[in-house]
């Protein structure tokens, strides 16, 4: 008489990957320099900006213009600091961090 050892099968369960996701939080960048952690450098800096018309202030600019105010009233939304586009970068290594659009 043999008698068989009847080893229950193996129900190795796999957990599901409990690894670690890094979700990278984008910093909300107002229209002024702001204190952020640079991606790329790890360095604490103050955000160099760089202004730029947005969209809207070509598009109004455009639309004053048509009205018929051709004596320079047109530039004013592209001088606006409310229609500008802020980029902001790193001084130290130049890494484009985010940027702020008016609208
Ligand atoms: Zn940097």
């Amino acid at each position: 008489m043999s008698e068989q050892l009847a080893s229950p099968p193996s129900t190795k369960q796999v957990e599901p990957g409990s690894h670690l996701v890094q979700i990278l939080q984008p910093y909300s960048f107002g229209s002024k320099s702001a204190k952020v952690t640079c991606s790329k450098c790890q360095r604490e800096v103050l955000t160099e900006m760089d202004k730029h018309p947005s969209v809207t202030a070509w598009i109004s600019a455009a639309i004053i213009a048509i009205c018929g105010c051709f004596c320079g009233c047109c530039i004013i939304p592209l001088c606006m600091d409310s229609c500008m586009n802020t980029e902001h970068g790193c001084p130290e290594c130049g890494t484009h961090l985010g940027s702020h659009k008016p609208f």
